[in-house]
């Protein structure tokens, strides 16, 4: 079966073998015997957090990485097994969450120690997490200056244990390299400094897809991948190094509901900001920006019928949009219009739909809302 039958037909599909086989790739990259956690935060990114997480524990991945503890437990219900890492910590009010359901969250705020210390306590249990450093994200993380005296006061909680140090990187997909080498010194001092202070944290990682890629003196004992997983490579690695052969994991897929032949001087769609310069015939397709098929993609964007390209006409709506098959005599109702994929020798992928809508793959894909339903594959 192609797709699934009692939904309008838009729809992605998701390559599990493509995503193993992307994260065996990865964890090949890497130097020593150093671990790779697969990043699923935002429902793996946009493919679907529950499916792509168990064929990858199936697959023997390390660890598991989410943004949010909300994610995280998402993954303990399914019945993931393996360590679950929250990325952005955890929120006030989410400390007895991390020790019911074993999670291990960054942490960069003496409250927030306080607080899951003393839940740790309550429960009679002592909690791992791994100390998130600022090198120059800017964003979380204790600042580099702040750093000795945060981990000195973090002696005095008996709950907890630094299992961890960890930074992100800001620039690693550039071309330019100083910068991922200043963090990168930063993180070694950062290492050192919380070692002289007498934690031995196991784990030391900074190195997201980017950093993977092109930092090798970064990798630590663990790296944490996202988009190159799911086979993201233009804008997210840097073009200064040959890409690793990883196969997209997602392609998106709708039908021509309707097809039409309209004469020249017709106007299409709200505001009707195309008016066909020849007759035309042309079609609408059952996706819309709603579906995550951006609205900036009206008379921009393209998708692909009978291996050839049909340009977007009109402005995208919510649940439709409309294309330009004049050149495609053979297009008919019924046929599969590719939105993200190949067909025939073309192809057009999550970079390139992220140019044309001024954006990156990254939201392309985490884009496709909840209500394109996706089909698991094994191919
Ligand atoms: C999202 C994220 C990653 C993964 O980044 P990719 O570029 O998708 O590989 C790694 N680390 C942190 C802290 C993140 O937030």
């Amino acid at each position: 079966m192609s797709e699934p039958s009692l939904h309008r037909p838009t729809w992605a599909e998701i390559s599990l073998s493509a995503l193993t086989e992307n994260y065996r790739t990865l964890k090949r990259q890497l130097t020593g015997d150093a671990q790779l956690m697969a990043v699923v935060k935002a429902n793996a990114y946009g493919h679907g957090a529950v499916r792509c997480a168990q064929a990858l524990e199936d697959a023997g991945a390390d660890w598991f990485g989410v943004a949010l503890v909300e994610e995280g437990i998402e993954l303990r219900r399914a019945g993931i097994e393996r360590p679950v890492f929250c990325l952005g910590g955890f929120w006030r009010t989410q400390g007895e969450l991390i020790l019911a359901h074993n999670l291990i969250p960054a942490l960069f705020r003496m409250d927030l120690a306080e607080e899951l210390n003393a839940r740790a306590a309550d429960a009679g249990r002592i909690v791992n997490f791994h100390l998130k450093v600022d090198t120059g994200m800017g964003r979380l993380g204790v600042p580099v200056s702040e750093l000795a005296e945060f981990v000195r006061a973090l002696k005095r909680f008996d709950h907890l244990k630094l299992d961890g140090v960890m930074t992100h990187f800001a620039d690693a997909d550039g071309i330019e390299t100083a910068y991922t080498e200043l963090q990168i010194r930063r993180f070694e001092d950062a290492v050192s400094t919380v070692r002289e202070l007498g934690f031995d944290p196991t784990w030391r990682h900074a190195a997201n897809s980017a950093g993977l890629h092109a930092y090798s003196q970064s990798h630590g004992n663990l790296a944490r991948a996202g988009a190159a997983m799911y086979g993201l490579t233009l804008d997210v690695l840097s073009p200064r190094l040959a890409t690793p052969p990883l196969r997209p994991v997602m392609v998106w897929k709708s039908r021509i509901v309707m097809l039409k032949t309209v004469p020249a001087g017709t106007p299409l769609g709200y505001g009707c900001s195309f008016i066909t310069a020849r007759e035309s015939r042309i079609a609408t397709l059952p996706v819309g920006y709603a579906d995550g098929f951006r609205r900036v993609l009206s008379n921009r964007g393209r998708v692909l019928v009978r291996g050839q390209f049909a340009p977007v006409v009109g402005i995208v709506s919510m649940d439709l949009t409309i294309v330009d098959v004049t050149d495609i005599p053979t297009a008919e109702p019924g046929d599969e219009a590719v939105l993200l994929g190949t067909q025939g020798g073309l192809a057009i992928s999550a970079e390139d739909l992220a140019k044309q809508a001024d954006t990156i793959s990254y939201e392309v894909v985490t884009g496709v809302s909840s209500r394109v339903p996706r089909l698991y594959q094994n191919r």
